[in-house]
């Protein structure tokens, strides 16, 4: 097998045992869970769109390390087409589910693996990248979701994590032995854990030389002993419980997100990837955010297409769609929407070869690709609540309307031109509801804000990369200033 089918994906999920916590109860049977089901249904959307002969060569490519084909999701990136490939079946995804659909971590940490294992074995003399690809061949060949778990608690920012008072505070090995090693801490933030098969553990930042306990790169079983999930809330997911599908306002598709709790897992050595070598320790963080910041120009601009997709369609129901403010509404959404676009393409077709040969999107770009992320979702968010009008946050619930004597009244006076049912302008206010406020907006909004690094992060890597010295002398040749007298003057 190198291609599941969405069925296939949902039995192998069913056959896992995992521990997950919600609500203060212990979670049977999650994959039927109104709460967690639609977070499932939007992984499921990657292995039906592999079988779907439309979308051959883009969601499904020839694996480089077995000749396979397989999943994108699974693939090391051979050349700035396959770059440039991750980003459009990104947006595709995020067409058709208006959610996150959380499969890219594990993809962009593979990648981010990959280079930098290489370089650990090409300075050490170790045997990372082999063992590393020999995981990820058979990750390819069964089709698996791999959690990328970077995200430590992290405690006292201003403590590393050695100085923490709890030492568990940041993730780490607490005992070798010949058959491998065993991991405590929490990994939070966890974008699809409870939908993946596997968890990649990765350090989350540099680390210290007497840190070499958290410099550990490791692959588990996501049902392996030890490991206990607690579900995030989203704003009005409790919605998800409730009889109906309109107020939900995406009732297929969610995203979710999971603390996971590391106690004492056993790890066997042909899953270790990195153990106490803490100088690449910071090189995989930012290799991993690098490639992670650019797939945000994928996903949240297909979440944006929905989100423009819905504006305009509330405005026509609502009679506004032809007024020259609300044109130009639409025409800045889609601005601001396809500049992030264009961030993530060009990030992915600058992207150079690495010695491992797996390709890298250009740092750069990569960056100026989230910085944009992080403010552009909350415009058009702005802009499509300005286009919904007040309606969007005073409609009476979708109980009201099925009632038998208020219902007909509601429908009467709610509906906007009598072309549509009041229906449709219920959905779609849902809809734009669901995505600016609700559980949609966990994704669209405070994810790109904060996903794959807050903007501060992104701020000190266009410091540190942008070469300025070099801007600086552009500048000064033109001047005709001498660029010793220059250097002198600064001091
Ligand atoms: Fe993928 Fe976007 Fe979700 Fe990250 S936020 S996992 S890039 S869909
Ligand atoms: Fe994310």
């Amino acid at each position: 097998m190198t291609l599941k089918t969405k069925q296939e994906y949902l039995d192998s999920l069913s056959a896992m045992n995992k521990r997950i916590f919600l609500f203060g109860e212990e979670v049977s049977d999650y994959v039927n869970h109104p709460m967690i089901r639609p977070s499932i249904n939007a992984v499921a959307m990657t292995y039906e769109l592999s079988h779907n002969p439309q979308y051959q060569g883009l969601v499904t490519t020839k694996s480089s390390l077995t000749s396979e084909e397989i999943n994108r999701f699974t693939h090391l990136f051979q050349d700035t087409d396959d770059l440039v490939k991750k980003i459009k079946m990104q947006r595709l995804l995020g067409q058709l589910t208006g959610c996150c659909f959380q499969r890219c971590v594990g993809m962009d940490s593979f990648n981010a693996l990959d280079i930098v294992t290489h370089q650990m074995d090409m300075d050490l003399g170790t045997n990372y990248n082999h063992k590393f690809r020999e995981f990820l061949s058979w990750v390819q060949h069964e089709d698996l979701v791999v959690d990328g778990a970077m995200t430590d608690p992290k405690g006292d920012r201003r403590l590393s994590p050695s100085e923490q008072a709890d030492p568990d505070l940041y993730l780490r090995i607490v005992k070798r032995t010949n058959e491998g090693i065993f991991i405590r801490g929490a990994k939070i933030h966890q974008t699809g854990a409870i939908n993946s098969h596997q968890i990649l553990v990765m350090p989350t930042r540099s680390l210290k030389e007497n840190e070499a306990d958290y410099a550990v790169v490791c692959a588990i079983p996501a049902d392996a002993e030890g490991i206990t999930y607690i579900l995030g809330r989203q704003s009005s997911d409790t919605r998800k419980l409730e009889e109906g599908d309109i107020d939900i306002g995406n009732s297929e598709y969610g995203g979710h997100e999971a603390v996971i709790i590391f106690e004492d897992v056993f790890v066997p050595w042909d899953r270790v990837f990195m153990c106490g070598e803490i100088e690449y320790s910071g090189k995989l963080v930012e290799t991993f955010a690098g490639y992670h910041r650019v797939s945000y120009g994928g996903c949240k601009t297909g979440m944006g297409d929905v989100l423009i997709g819905a504006a305009q369609a509330v405005a026509k129901i609502q009679g506004t769609d032809q007024a020259p403010h609300i044109k130009d509404k639409l025409v800045e959404m889609i601005h601001l929407n396809e500049t992030m676009y264009a961030g993530g393409i060009a990030a992915s077709t600058e992207g150079v070869e690495t010695e491992s040969g797996t390709y890298l999107i250009d740092l750069v770009l990569a960056n100026v690709c989230k910085l944009n992320v992080t403010r552009f979702p909350y415009e058009i968010a702005r802009l499509a609540q300005d286009i919904a009008g007040g309606l969007l946050v005073t409609m009476p619930s979708e109980g009201d309307f099925n009632h038998p004597e208020v219902g007909p009244k509601l429908k009467k006076y709610l509906i906007g031109s009598a072309r549509y049912p009041a229906e449709h302008r219920q959905r779609l206010l849902r809809l734009i509801e669901n995505m600016t406020m609700g559980t949609g907006a966990v994704a669209y909004l405070a994810e790109s804000m904060h996903g794959a690094g807050s903007p501060m992060a992104q701020r000190i890597m266009l410091r540190r990369l942008a070469d300025l010295d070099h801007k600086e002398n552009l500048a000064k040749r033109i001047a005709g200033i001498p660029l010793d007298e220059i250097t002198k003057g600064e001091g």
